[in-house]
């Protein structure tokens, strides 16, 4: 689904050197993880991907073709929460709902039970803003999860959850992708979520970025007895 071919990325005219010819596939509906330093380019790596950024050389292509900047295939859920602070929350996750296709009515009841489902029905009617850095992470992701796309990028998405929390997006990650699988490219700072989640593991050297290592994780699913034995999101409510 998705192929790198000998990228190169540098900045500054030049001077600085951010990735160093990185080349790797991502199979359709293959669960992969990236991990590698603060600074190694990770982010850079999905801006790339998902044509916020151009290669200084090498492609990226995306269903057999090269990408030029086309993000029509690509949910991309950024490491900062990206909601639009122009709609209110219920807004933000009507409009993807209606990208994958459901009718505008719909998909004011859907977003409603959607954010009900992840504890956050009572902010349905606020702007962005008003929630703290963590729930706007969670509207995020569940944004990125109800967009049809066939490959998904998230950076960190995790990252400013607490513990509860994260297991719990976690599961729902894993039950959403379970039933209807599409090709993840996961950046993670964990070593243990990217071995909970993960097909293969990519790890990244620091800037200039070259892969290191390719780990295939040959455990079957599911990984966490303590992550699949709650029912989904009672602890959030
Ligand atoms: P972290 O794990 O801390 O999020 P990262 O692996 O995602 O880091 P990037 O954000 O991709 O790293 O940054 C890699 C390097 O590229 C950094 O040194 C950063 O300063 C540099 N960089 C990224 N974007 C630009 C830009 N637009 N102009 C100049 N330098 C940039």
């Amino acid at each position: 689904a998705l192929e790198l071919k000998d990228i190169y990325k540098s900045f500054d005219s030049g001077s600085k050197q951010v990735l160093d010819g990185l080349s790797f596939t991502v199979a359709e509906n293959e669960f992969v993880s990236i991990i590698g330093p603060s600074g190694s380019g990770k982010t850079t790596l999905f801006q790339l991907i998902g044509g916020l950024e151009k290669p200084t050389s090498g492609e990226v292509w995306i269903s057999g073709k090269p990408t030029t900047g086309s993000r029509g295939h690509i949910a991309y859920m950024p490491q900062q929460a990206s909601l639009m602070p122009w709609r209110s929350v219920a807004a933000n996750i009507e409009l993807a709902l209606q990208v994958a296709g459901v009718e505008r009515k719909a998909s004011g009841i859907a977003a409603r039970e959607w954010l009900d489902r992840i504890g956050l029905l009572e902010y349905a009617d606020s702007y962005p803003h008003v929630l703290s850095g963590g729930m706007q992470q969670r509207v995020s992701f569940l944004r990125a999860l109800l967009s049809p796309q066939p490959l998904m990028l998230l950076d960190e998405p995790f990252g400013a959850l607490d513990a509860l929390t994260r297991q719990q997006m976690q599961r729902w990650l894993m039950e959403i992708w379970e039933q209807n699988k599409r090709s993840v490219l996961l950046v993670t700072h964990s070593i243990e979520e990217a071995l909970l989640l993960s097909d293969r593991i990519m790890v990244l050297s620091s800037a200039p970025a070259v892969l290191l290592e390719e780990i295939e994780v040959p455990f079957a699913r599911p990984r966490s007895p303590q992550l699949w034995k709650e029912p989904l999101f009672n602890e959030l409510k």
